[in-house]
C-alpha cells in the first residue's frame, strides 16, 4: 500500500487585494443574490462569469416546490454555454446572501456544479474561481483544485 497526498492551494484575499476585474465581478455577484428565488433554503446564491470574450452573466439560485431547482453559478454558465456555445469561460465569481447579510465564510459551489464547470475547463483553459465572503475572498486557478480526483474523460 502506498498513501497519495492530495492538496489544493487557495488564496487568501481581501476585497481592496483584488484587481478591478476580480472586484467587478465579485460586486456583481453580490448584485446578483438579489434576483435569486429561494423561498425554502433563503439562502441567495449569485454569480458572475466573465467569457473570453469579455460577456459577462449573472446567475442566482432558483428554487421550487419540488426541490428540482438549480444553483446560482451554473445558471450563470448555462446561459453563457446557450448564448455563446464554445467560448470559454476566464473566470467566475460566487457568494451568498442570507438572514439579511452576507455569508461571513467564502461559499463553496456544490459536487454538481464543481463538475459542470470543470467540463467547461477543455483543452486546459483553466476557469479562475473567486469565492466572496462577506469579507474574505478565496481564489483558486482552476476547478481541478476543487476536485482533485475528479471523473473526466479529458
Ligand atoms: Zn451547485
Amino acid at each position: 500500500m502506498t498513501e497519495k497526498k492530495i492538496t489544493t492551494k487557495v488564496r487568501v484575499y481581501s476585497y481592496n487585494e483584488l484587481t478591478e476585474e476580480q472586484k467587478k465581478l465579485v460586486d456583481l455577484a453580490r448584485e446578483a443574490t438579489s434576483h435569486s428565488y429561494s423561498p425554502y433554503s433563503n439562502f441567495r446564491v449569485g454569480a458572475a462569469l466573465e467569457l473570453d470574450n469579455g460577456e459577462v452573466f449573472l446567475g442566482a439560485n432558483q428554487e421550487n416546490a419540488a426541490f428540482a431547482g438549480i444553483c446560482g453559478e451554473r445558471s450563470a454558465l448555462y446561459a453563457a454555454g446557450a448564448k455563446y456555445p464554445g467560448v470559454a469561460v476566464k473566470r467566475v465569481a460566487i457568494t451568498s446572501h442570507t438572514r439579511g447579510d452576507f455569508v461571513v465564510e467564502p461559499t463553496a459551489p456544490c459536487g454538481v456544479c464543481r463538475q459542470a464547470f470543470l467540463e467547461f475547463e477543455k483543452n486546459g483553459h483553466a476557469i479562475e474561481l473567486i469565492l466572496a465572503g462577506k469579507e474574505k475572498i478565496y481564489i483558486l486557478d482552476s476547478f481541478k483544485d476543487t476536485m482533485p480526483l475528479s471523473f473526466t474523460e479529458f
